[in-house]
């Protein structure tokens, strides 16, 4: 028996490139713990990214999910369902809510993406306009969050992009509370990102109602050279082991292997290896 105790988790892949291992491996956990929790799990497609989200990635998601008999019960059930009445679109209104509560708060930043990296050591913003004070409602400005109080990789993040658009751990924040998840499971490289979220919610006065989520961060699969699989690692997509021949219990059969686990031929079997 699992010792947490949930009513909604999501699964909440970003349509910016195709499925791969290690989410399936992230999405048996999900569904796994789901389960024996007796909780409800919620597909979320965030598509906020409008220049890197692609209806053929969409699509994929999908596919992937149906393709290795992943169940969720609540979200949308295909792509046309998906931009009918789940897309992010529909919930700006609440992110620009989120947004306004945020001025007092946050600082506007001209920097480019080229400057924020010549100016810092280590790809960690160097506070460039911090005191610039530059107006927030200035054109082609992003607004950073101040972070006095969490240092690390996350200082001062975006909160709103440069195209005016919100940004992801934003959008995050305020789907998880619309959606009332009250678990999430997530890789461990994203610890950084999960302080970043409840600073921000607290920011948002939401602190107390995001605090109530439960956050689990487990391990990465690892490639045999011992990198994290990402998107870029094209030969580990279901969609390119699909192509190849593979069968849903070959996949399973992989990544089970990668794992140094036994043999798995469905979710289930992996999941009960994982968690022996
Ligand atoms: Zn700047």
């Amino acid at each position: 028996m699992s010792a947490f105790k949930f009513e909604r988790t999501r699964i909440a892949p970003t349509p910016s490139g195709f499925l791969h291992l290690g989410n399936v491996v992230s999405f048996v956990r999900t569904v796994g713990l789901a389960k024996e929790a007796g909780a409800k799990v919620l597909l979320r497609i965030d598509d906020m990214d409008r220049v890197r989200a692609e209806r053929e990635y969409v699509q994929d998601i999908f596919d992937t999910l149906n393709f290795l008999e992943l169940p969720w019960g609540e979200g949308p059930r295909d792509v046309e369902e998906f931009e009918r009445e789940y897309s992010q679109v529909y919930r700006m209104g609440l992110y620009k809510e989120g947004l306004e509560m945020l001025r007092g708060k946050v600082f506007a930043c001209e920097c480019s993406r080229a400057q924020v990296l010549r100016d810092s050591q280590d790809g960690v913003y160097a506070g460039t306009c911090r005191e610039k004070a530059i107006s927030l409602d200035a054109e082609g400005v992003s607004w950073r969050l101040r972070t006095d109080d969490l240092g690390g990789s996350m200082k001062d993040f975006v909160v709103r992009k440069r195209d005016g658009f919100p940004a992801y751990q934003l959008t995050s924040v305020i789907d998880d509370l619309y959606y009332k998840v009250d678990f999430v499971v997530r890789g461990e490289d994203l610890l950084a990102s999960t302080a970043a979220q409840r600073y921000l919610a607290g920011q948002m006065g939401r602190g107390v109602e995001f605090g109530k989520i439960g956050f689990y961060h487990h391990s990465l699969l690892m490639t045999e050279g011992g990198r994290k699989l990402s998107k870029s690692a094209g030969d580990t997509s279901i969609q390119y082991l699909r192509k190849e021949g593979l069968t849903k219990e070959e996949i399973y059969g992989r990544l089970a292997g990668l794992l140094g686990l036994g043999s798995a031929r469905n979710w289930e079997e992996l999941y009960n290896q994982l968690y022996e």
